[in-house]
């Protein structure tokens, strides 16, 4: 990974490095098309033209990383599958995420408080399945950028009546960069101007052919706001996870990633992770990214109380010195000594690497926001 020169920020920003180099000279910088720049002057450059940038988190390599070893096979037990929801603004997940909620309420829970805590389970033929309930791509390019895997299966909402969108699009790159199996719901047939065939026909140019086209994606036609084929929706996620065989061992210490986190003001530092191996229970001492925790609680997303949570159970705990960010790891320990002493050197390693990586930026580094 090179450094960033004038002419990988012209290609970045699709102008001329001529363009680029004229601009840097008004601001007093003289530079050819191969000078290399640093970030105080790709934001001068880029302010020039309205576009905003923001630095991605490199995944930094880190010194004090927890060696895994490989769990013995006899170890691993099946858990319920992780399940995004993406597609195009307004073709409805947020309906979607909402109605397979509602509808899944058990009877013990009717009317009982449901909390927002990043992520919430069903059960569907005794079955579990885990949705993150933050719809849309933040969650995953947050998640991806800073290296961490919590998606087993995406669901793509394609509204019927609209087509395929470039976030449409985007969700797919991303699914296929982090390579997790793809369902597509078409959503709103209840409209009368609904063509579930030509989205399919549409998805078929991504490389998503529906089985009867002698494809492999599985395609449903919904209706998330009249609940119309939600229980089919879920028996497919539940095939898939059926034949990817997702498993986790239940039997160590937890290892989870955060969702979201912030500071409660009675609560002090509050985070709503997933676990996704081992188990985490209450008065666990775990590091998440380089804050120093210890579990003083877990709620569910049932707003219930648990002593425990295993692999794909998304729980709010309390407990934390600090707020961590979403997509860091949480580790859990048995021995608090070793998880403070491992969380400070990180925060000390981060500080440094902060430093240095203000005066460092290279092309992978940056997203354009547009
Ligand atoms: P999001 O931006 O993808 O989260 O989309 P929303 O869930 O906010 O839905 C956008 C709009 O589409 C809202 O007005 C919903 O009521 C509507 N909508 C969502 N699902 C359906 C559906 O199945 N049928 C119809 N007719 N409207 C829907
Ligand atoms: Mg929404």
């Amino acid at each position: 990974r090179g450094e960033m020169t004038v002419g990988d920020l012209a290609k970045l920003l699709h102008k001329d490095a001529s363009e680029i180099i004229k601009k840097l000279m008004f601001l007093g910088v003289m530079a050819t098309i191969n000078q290399e720049i640093d970030l105080d002057t790709i934001q001068l450059i880029t302010q020039e033209y309205n576009i905003e940038i923001e630095l991605k988190l490199p995944v930094e390599e880190d010194p004090f990383e927890i060696v895994e070893k490989a769990d013995e096979a006899d170890k691993m037990q099946d858990r319920p599958p992780v399940v995004t929801i993406m597609g195009h603004v307004d073709h409805g997940k947020t309906t979607l995420l909402d109605a397979i909620r509602k509808s899944n309420v058990t009877e013990g829970e009717a009317g009982g408080i449901t909390q927002h805590i990043g992520a919430y389970q069903v059960e569907v033929n005794q079955k579990k399945i885990t949705f993150l309930d933050t719809p849309g791509h933040e969650a995953f390019t947050t998640m991806r950028a800073r290296g961490s895997k919590v998606t087993d299966i995406t669901i793509l909402v394609v509204a019927a009546d609209d087509g395929v969108m470039p976030q449409t699009i985007e969700a797919i790159n991303h699914a296929k960069a982090a390579n997790v199996p793809i369902i597509v719901a078409v959503n709103k047939i209840d409209k009368p101007d609904a063509n579930p065939d030509r989205i399919k026909q549409e998805l078929t140019e991504y490389e998503l052919v529906p089985e009867e086209w002698g494809g492999d994606t599985i395609f449903v036609n919904i209706s998330a706001k009249n609940r119309m084929n939600l229980e089919e929706l879920l028996e497919m996620i539940l095939l898939v996870a059926e034949v990817q065989e997702y498993k986790a061992n239940p039997d160590k210490e937890a290892r989870a990633t955060v969702l979201e986190a912030e500071l409660d003001k009675g609560k002090g530092p509050v985070a709503r992770i997933l676990v996704q191996e081992g188990t985490l229970r209450v008065g666990d001492p775990f590091v998440a990214g380089v804050c120093f925790g210890r579990v003083r609680a877990m709620v569910s997303d049932k707003g219930r109380r648990l002593k425990d949570a295993g692999p794909s159970t998304p729980v709010e705990i309390t407990g934390l010195t600090e707020v961590p960010q979403a997509g860091d790891r949480l580790i859990g320990f048995e021995d608090e000594r070793k998880a403070r002493e491992i969380s400070d050197k990180r925060a000390i390693n981060l500080r440094q690497s902060e430093l240095n990586a203000s005066s460092r930026v290279t092309l992978d580094d940056l997203y354009k926001h547009i």
